[in-house]
């Protein structure tokens, strides 16, 4: 028996492995996953044991792509209430976004404020990307140094002032920079130009807001990208795909060595622009919702391997910023507490498996930044699970959720898999909806 200090065994029949799902015991020592044996395995002397039944013991989450907005613009988020409301959902490491907080983690020093703000208040495992905008070429260095994971970026405006978008231009000064440190630099992909020849009609139909952010936009801006990242050598990832149309051109990228990856959200996954209801602004993001067919096209992308991950976007804003003119209302979808839920049941409409969730909400994200401890059930990474009901169903009720401010595109939906509880290096930080104190770590990049 290995691991003579094992004080803890999480045993289901359904354990989520890297090498499929399986009746498994999952001994943890010192935060760690030390094995993972058969289920019936002899259990250490003294070791505490937790049987979950047929309840599915899987990876906990890793979200790559949440705005926390702290400190700054606490009203939307922060990090007290974003982490509760990712460990009620399963997910056990986020990664911050580099806007919408005040200041923006452009400068080493704006990085250590927010990491301040975080350290008491995070409930789960937290980094931080950097930003990358015209003014801070020198900073990016620096910050890599200091711990983010990389480097975001916006083409177009990104509906806050103090961070700017990067012309070609800059595009290109920023990533040979990162390229020359082999950092990552992650985009969002809309082009301006073709933003601003498309119609812009305000108003509470949502037909007029898809108009105003045509595929174009996406297609055109991935479409530069990837010629900038082949000229550089430089390694690129794909915000927020919703384009379908831009798929045969990623995949050819690939294909052909290009180091690009990409990620898609779980609204673009599992709502549409038909059934969006006049004025919901709820529904609002940039890029947007688009058509039933678009999205049944990008989950053919989840599986021939184009689309590589599936992470929130979380972009919340409190209440009166969500008017009902889709042209004026704050851009972003507020899902923190829902993606697995929200996914798993599309996915299992599809065909698809908790194998494939994991794959693509757990252990691609940890691999897009680097989380070699994150992202699977195997010897030696942190433990760090979900455990989840598959086939229970729930209706969401806003009030019932974590996230600040309770405006979800989700709202009234019934869902398949209930999250029983979250496991964060070994302890349990969520139960059936009561969250433990905090016990979350700062996490930077190679540590
Ligand atoms: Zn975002």
């Amino acid at each position: 028996m290995p691991g003579v200090d094992v004080k803890l065994v999480l045993r289901s029949t359904r354990v989520v492995t890297p090498e499929g799902t399986r009746a498994a015991a999952v001994l943890v020592a010192g935060g760690k996953i030390e094995a993972v044996l058969p289920y019936d395995a002899e259990v250490p002397a003294g070791a505490r044991v937790e049987d979950f039944g047929d309840d599915v013991l899987m990876p906990g989450l890793v979200d790559t792509h949440v705005h926390v907005n702290d400190p700054g613009r606490t009203d939307w988020e922060g990090f007290w209430t974003a982490t509760r409301a990712a460990a009620a959902g399963g997910i056990t490491t986020l990664l911050d976004m580099p806007l919408n907080s005040l200041p923006p983690t452009t400068t080493v020093e704006n990085l250590r404020v927010k990491q301040q703000v975080a350290a008491p208040k995070a409930h789960i495992d937290t980094g931080f990307w950097g930003g990358a905008i015209p003014s801070n070429t020198k900073d990016l260095r620096p910050l890599y140094e200091s711990g983010v994971f990389g480097f975001k970026c916006f083409l177009s405006p990104s509906g806050v002032e103090e961070f700017p978008e990067l012309d070609q231009e800059q595009l290109a000064r920023s990533m040979a920079e990162i390229a020359g440190f082999g950092g990552l630099l992650i985009v969002h992909a809309e082009d301006p130009h073709h933003l601003a020849e498309a119609p812009q009609r305000s108003g509470e139909k949502y037909a007029d807001f898809l108009a105003s952010r045509p595929r174009d936009a996406e297609n055109a801006a991935i479409e530069g990208l990837i010629a900038q990242a082949r000229r550089l050598d430089a390694r690129v990832h794909v915000l927020h795909l919703s384009s379908s149309d831009a798929l045969p051109q990623i995949a050819a990228a690939k294909r052909e060595g290009v180091r690009v990856s990409v990620e898609s959200c779980p609204h673009f996954l599992t709502l549409t622009a038909e059934e969006v209801p006049d004025g919901a602004t709820e529904f609002k993001c940039c890029p947007p919702i688009r058509e039933a067919v678009n999205q049944d096209a990008l989950w053919a992308g989840l599986a021939d391997g184009t689309i590589d991950c599936i992470v929130s976007d979380h972009s919340p804003c409190t209440t009166d910023l969500k008017t009902p003119d889709f042209a004026s209302a704050w851009g972003g979808i507020s899902s923190l507490q829902l993606g697995l839920p929200a996914i798993w049941t599309e996915a299992r409409r599809r065909g698809h498996t908790l194998d494939d969730v994991a794959r693509w909400m757990s252990a691609a994200p940890a691999a897009l930044a680097g989380l070699t401890r994150k992202g699977a059930v195997e010897a030696g990474r942190d433990a760090d699970f979900a455990v989840l009901a598959p086939e229970e169903t729930f209706t969401v009720d806003p009030a019932g959720l974590f996230h600040r401010n309770q405006v979800t595109a989700y709202a009234g939906r019934t869902l398949h898999g209930v999250v029983r509880s979250t496991w964060l290096r070994g302890k349990r930080i969520a139960a059936d909806g009561v969250l433990a104190e905090p016990t979350g770590r700062l996490l930077e990049r190679n540590h």
